[in-house]
């Protein structure tokens, strides 16, 4: 462990004990609310709202939308995942699942196979439910759903299933944004760590690059409302994620993310304490051949002018790297 001093201060100042944590669902499980929140999710997949394209297709008879995702979510890999940010993969990883298909149409998604192809298989809710137990027992920090906008009434019945089997890492939410309300306010009480990505601020802009005029709107609701349900990012004494707002900027060739004005509206709208990671690992992948704006990964000027846009705007807490500093890596 970091003395105290040594640790940075957006970890140091979030801190909170983690035998006073417990994730929320094991309480909504107690209450009772579980049961009634695995029905309100079948209901929703019978005309589709579940996220903002509104296709109003019956996925309980295997129609499919726009993200060609019927009755069962497809699941496409997981594991023990070391590539996320330090307070979720900590030592043992973060518990990764990754969900096939996808309600964003990015030009540049950098998992085609999986999100455009559909790389992976059916599963059940039980199947789902074994696999987050199955991370559980392999020592990861947290289940982490990657991708999983378009299939939140499945991962409800898959822990209606797990809860009561033991279930007790706190959930990752790791989402485009493009989420709708009614699916959130359903995962209230049972997500505790929201990841989300503001990828564009303006429509044109979105409604060329992951085909949603209505990005920006959605992404904009989308956290207001993550961070009403459960705040600012708090971490433990080791500085891993409990509870709380992480959110993901990948800043894109000649500004077009809208780097600033996310900044600004992050800081004034949401809270000054968001917590941010602004991430300069975009390349041109999938069809970013096609497009000569974003053929290109940025430059360190732009990511450089994309931090004290952040700055300026009066945010304080940026993702780091440090557990290099813990002896267990040196
Ligand atoms: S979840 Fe899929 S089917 Fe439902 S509204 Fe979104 S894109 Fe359409």
């Amino acid at each position: 462990m970091l003395f105290a001093q040594e640790r940075p201060r957006a970890l140091r100042d979030f801190t909170i004990p983690r035998s006073s944590f417990e994730p929320c669902y094991r309480a909504t499980y107690r209450s009772g609310l579980l049961e009634a929140k695995r029905e309100q999710a079948l209901r929703m997949l019978e005309r589709c709202r579940v996220c903002p394209r509104h296709c109003e297709v019956d996925r309980l008879r295997d129609e499919v939308g726009t993200c060609r995702t019927g009755r069962y979510a497809w699941v496409a890999s997981y594991g023990p995942h070391l590539g996320e940010e330090d307070c979720l993969r900590g030592w043992n990883g973060s518990g990764t699942i990754f969900f096939s298909h996808c309600n964003l149409k990015c030009v540049f998604c950098q998992n085609w196979d999986i999100s455009r192809i559909g790389e992976g298989k059916p599963a059940t809710p039980e199947r789902i439910a074994a696999i987050m137990l199955a991370l559980q027992e392999a020592g990861c920090h947290n289940i982490n759903f990657v991708t999983p906008e378009h299939v939140v009434p499945q991962i409800v019945e898959a822990l209606a299933i797990a809860i009561p089997q033991g279930l007790r890492l706190p959930l990752v939410y790791n989402t485009s944004a493009y989420d709708s309300l009614e699916s959130l306010r359903l995962m209230e009480g049972l997500v505790d760590i929201y990841m989300p990505d503001f990828k564009f601020w303006d429509p044109d802009v979105a409604g060329k690059y992951v085909k949603a005029r209505d990005y920006p709107e959605a992404a904009r609701a989308a956290i207001k409302e993550m961070h009403r349900q459960v705040g600012p990012l708090v971490f433990d004494e080791q500085g891993l994620a409990l509870r709380g707002v992480l959110v993901r900027h990948l800043v894109m060739p000649n500004g077009l993310a809208g780097t600033r004005e996310i900044m600004r509206w992050l800081a004034r709208e949401v809270s000054a304490d968001t917590y941010v990671n602004i991430m300069d690992q975009y390349h041109p992948a999938g069809m970013a051949h096609r497009y000569p704006a974003i053929n290109r990964p940025i430059t360190s000027q732009e990511y450089e002018e994309a931090l004290a846009a952040a700055q300026e705007a009066g945010l304080w807490r940026f993702d780091v790297r440090w557990l290099w500093r813990l002896p267990r890596w040196r």
